[in-house]
């Protein structure tokens, strides 16, 4: 049986109220504004404003209240720009992030996420956000519902597997393949529904990303959007944004215990010294199973020693 949640303001409620008033239900149930009963959906109407659609035709039911809950989104900080497309926010979008591009220790995460238009109060209700307002344990939290309510592909490369791939693949055309397996991937999964819109956050220029996804056994061929700092564009990007976050975090919390060594997060001096101390336990095999050797820190840990 399908459920749905919208997020409803006062006044859409007392809407809704007016419009299923020859199927409210006589009884009363703490917490609840109303409940309705049609034939194969029953709608409750929570006083937090959550309304609930449960039932075969769930999905149909919510869609007549699609424009109103519009409305609450249309009151959020998400922004618009004239070179994706017009009310892209209140769309149905596939959107992909990664993580750990730009840390020494951990691997690199990439995530695409879809988010339907019916999803958007409900999400923006559970604080879904850019990843870089959050707290790491916000963030932690949020993936973990957010891997319950909405279609994702998680793509976590090891640090191992990382060094295995560089180089023949350098790091924009390794973000290319994983961004357009995890889209391809997320693609198969929601078949045959398809999403209105597909949003990259911008990582390198468009040119760039085409040039390298036709060297792709499988490059996607929908049209896809490219926006830097896309999480303040659509929900979809902020939520493919916090999953693949609390997956590095994860990570790096599990390699840190591993190994007996905290390893931090980022490319600083920090990360130089605490390479050193990994060199002097194993040696460059054992830091190649935690860190992108590649980096700089590597030869900075080197002259440390
Ligand atoms: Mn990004």
């Amino acid at each position: 049986m399908s459920h749905i949640v919208l997020q409803a303001s006062p006044s859409t409620k007392q809407k809704m109220k007016a419009y299923y008033q020859k199927n409210l239900s006589a009884k009363a149930v703490p917490y609840t504004d109303f409940i309705a009963k049609k034939q194969d959906v029953t709608i409750t109407a929570y006083t937090s404003g959550k309304v609930l659609f449960q039932g075969a035709s769930a999905e149909k039911e919510a869609q007549i209240w699609q424009n109103d809950t519009v409305q609450s989104i249309k009151n959020s900080s998400l922004k618009s720009n004239p070179k994706l497309p017009e009310n892209l926010r209140f769309l149905s979008v596939l959107g992909s992030d990664e993580v750990g591009n730009g840390s020494y220790f951990g691997p690199l995460c990439v995530c695409a996420a879809y988010v339907k238009k019916e999803q958007l109060a409900l999400l923006q209700e559970m604080g879904v956000r850019d990843s870089k307002e959050l707290t790491d344990p916000q963030i932690l939290q949020l993936a973990k519902k957010l891997k319950q309510l909405i279609p994702y592909q998680l793509l976590v490369v090891s640090p191992k597997k990382y060094n295995a791939i560089q180089p023949t693949y350098n790091a924009v055309r390794m973000k290319v393949a994983l961004h357009n397996q995890a889209i391809g991937l997320l693609l198969q999964k929601i078949a045959p529904e398809k999403p209105d819109t597909l949003l990259i956050d911008q990582f390198t220029p468009e040119t760039n990303y085409q040039k390298y996804v036709k060297l792709e056994q499988n490059p996607v061929k929908e049209k896809i959007y490219f926006v830097t700092k896309g999480e303040k564009y659509h929900l979809a990007v902020a939520a493919a944004s916090i999953i693949s976050r609390a997956s590095f975090l994860e990570e790096l919390a599990a390699a840190s215990t591993e190994l007996g060594i905290t390893l931090p997060s980022g490319a600083g001096s920090k990360s130089d010294q605490t390479a050193a101390e990994i060199l002097k336990k194993g040696g460059l095999e054992l830091l190649g199973e935690y860190a992108k050797l590649h980096f700089a820190n590597t030869q900075k840990a080197q002259k440390l020693l």
